[in-house]
């Protein structure tokens, strides 16, 4: 490639809109171009990368035994009612009717269509087990699109779905695909940790996140440096019993909240937005007063604003967990996750704070005074949420350490959750007709582009890892405009590398070396080559890695053989 042919858009500032590093330069760069809130063209340059990261998703996943499909982005809203998600999934989920008024959404994770796939063409247990995946681009509607492509409203996923007749084999294809995974983000050249993402208790193998390891990171990880040990701490959420309501054990005092059957519906009740309304949590002031704190967006406890509830004074807007901490910090508290309607709604730092109101047990109704522990059983999780560094490790091993991740990765044992809802069955060697034992498994594939430059970055711009950068090196000549002896040279040196098979590109630009060197360090290419007219007198190239502080000054054939 020569990059007077090819598409080089390099900005001299920063993007003012930008917040993380990595947003900064894969716009500076010329990688990603904005075109609305979270939705972004991906330059010539950008779609390099981009492929590189899908070639190798798609070769380990293929080596592992899946098979590749496609799937539409637009589906029926008939199969999100089947499996009940059409209620439950939220404003996350983008709905839309076509023009004879039917309901349809643009996928946010494919888990109906597949199923119905499988249950269509699968009927016999000779079939099974099978695995199949797709990288294709996913819609969420993020409450706060931001850090470009890591929280994009539009992005591309690789997801795959595997199908089996026992459990057995489930687990055997999960382990499969911890293997994969941890191929695959290690091929990518990434620091990165695998952590229990359901239970946080040792042995849980029902879910595993893949965090790529980054300052920026929106995910805490606990780790225990000294055993294998390691669990997302934002998982209290993802553990809400949903459907199991327990009974209280102690008398409470049951609030009339009339058609109040979805925290959508509690908000309503109170009058109070839902738009960027995620969570709602019930708490007492220091002073005593009931205020209902309106959580917004997934892990953003650090945009958290409070709500009055009916009769209540003062609206109270906090800027960070800390706040929300000093605020109500000293104030009364009952130990446990504020619930709703059986489901856990409310993160533990803020819940112990605070005596709450709960709505676990009947619909329309709900509990003050509730204290988890003492009315409902506690939930059976490691606590993770107030842990700190130097704690003993849940596995008894050491103790924990604490860092930021980025979430690249997830897989789920999903179990019957989806084939009994829609009736994904086959036959068994009895003839018996049984559910699907369901796994899923999801890669970021454009959030890992964002993942790897927060991870691989200077002063001067990105450092990719070699097997993503866009090109492996590049060639700049200098003064070869008024050097026929310099041109010829890095044409052949260009010729030399790219019949070797390496990735380069020739700056046939004529701009003048700072600049020139400037766009490169940008870009991030991890090999440069200059040829000058001084080097060509003494048979030299100079060859200088992305990451080395100094130039290697190599005669022509040594440099191409590095
Ligand atoms: P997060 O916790 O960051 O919101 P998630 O748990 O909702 O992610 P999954 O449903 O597990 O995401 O989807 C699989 C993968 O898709 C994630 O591990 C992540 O890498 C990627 N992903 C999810 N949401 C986004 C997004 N808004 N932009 C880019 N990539 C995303
Ligand atoms: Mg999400
Ligand atoms: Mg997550
Ligand atoms: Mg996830």
């Amino acid at each position: 490639m020569k990059a007077r042919q090819f598409f080089i858009a390099t900005l001299k500032e920063d993007p003012s809109d930008a917040e993380i590093v990595s947003q900064k330069l894969m716009i500076r760069a010329g990688f990603i171009k904005k075109v609305a809130a979270g939705i972004y063209t991906w330059t010539p340059l950008g779609l390099r990368s981009l492929r590189k990261v899908e070639a190798i998703v798609r070769e380990e996943m293929n080596r592992a035994g899946a098979l590749e499909l496609l799937m539409p982005a637009v589906q029926p809203a008939e199969l999100w009612q089947e499996s009940g998600r059409w209620t439950f999934y939220g404003p996350e989920l983008l709905r839309f009717k076509d023009r004879h008024e039917r309901d349809f959404v643009i996928g946010p994770t494919h888990e109906e269509v597949i199923a119905d796939f499988a249950r269509r063409e699968i009927k016999s247990y000779k079939q099974l087990p099978k695995h199949f995946y797709q990288i294709q681009t996913k819609f969420r509607d993020e409450i706060r699109p931001r850090f470009g492509v890591m929280r994009a409203r539009e992005f591309i996923m690789k997801d795959g779905y595997s199908f089996h007749a026992s459990f057995a084999d489930l687990e055997r294809e999960y382990r499969n695909m911890y293997d994969t995974y941890t191929r695959i983000f290690t091929r990518l050249g990434l620091e990165f940790r695998a952590v229990a993402a359901d239970t946080g208790s040792i042995g849980g193998t029902g879910s595993h996140e893949f965090h790529v390891i980054a300052e920026t990171g929106e995910d805490t990880i606990a780790y225990c440096p000294t055993s294998d040990y390691a669990a997302n701490v934002e998982l209290a959420e993802a553990l809400a019993p949903q459907g199991d309501r327990p009974e209280p054990t102690a008398p409470l005092t049951e609030v009339a909240t009339p058609g109040v059957k979805t925290i959508a519906d509690l908000v309503a009740f109170l009058e109070i937005p839902i738009e960027q309304t995620v969570k709602a949590v019930v708490v007492e002031s220091e002073g005593g007063e009931p205020v209902l704190l309106l959580l917004r967006g997934d892990h953003e406890l650090n945009e958290i604003k409070a709500q009055k509830l009916p009769g209540i004074k003062n609206p109270l807007t906090f800027a960070s967990e800390a706040a929300i901490r000093a605020a109500f910090g000293a104030g009364p508290g009952s130990l446990g996750p504020v619930g709703f309607n059986g489901r856990i709604i409310a993160d533990r730092t803020v819940a112990k704070m605070a005596d709450f109101v709960t709505g676990a047990n009947r619909d329309g109704y709900h509990y003050t005074g509730v204290n988890i522990g003492r009315d409902f059983p506690e939930p059976e999780v490691a606590d993770l949420r107030n842990v700190v560094a130097g704690d003993p490790s849940p596995d008894g091993k050491g103790v924990l350490a604490l860092c930021k991740g980025i979430e690249v990765g997830h897989i789920f044992q999903l179990r019957t959750k989806y084939s009994e809802a829609m009736q994904c069955t086959f036959l068994d060697e009895t003839g018996a007709e049984r559910p699907m034992e369901m796994g899923c498994y999801g890669i970021g594939v454009t959030r890992i582009l964002g993942a790897a430059i927060e991870q691989n970055h200077d002063a001067r711009g990105i450092i990719w890892p070699e097997p993503i950068a866009p090109f492996e090196a590049v060639v700049c000549p200098i003064g070869a405009t008024k050097s026929p002896a310099v041109a010829e040279a890095a044409e052949r040196i260009y010729r030399a590398l790219s019949d070797a098979g390496i990735d380069v590109i020739l700056d046939d630009r004529n701009e003048r070396p700072g600049a020139m060197f400037a766009d490169w360090e940008l870009i991030g290419v991890p090999w440069r080559l200059v040829v000058s007219e001084r080097g060509l007198s003494a048979g030299t190239v100079e060859i200088r890695h992305r990451r080395a502080a100094d130039n290697m000054v190599l005669p022509e054939a040594e440099a191409l053989a590095q």
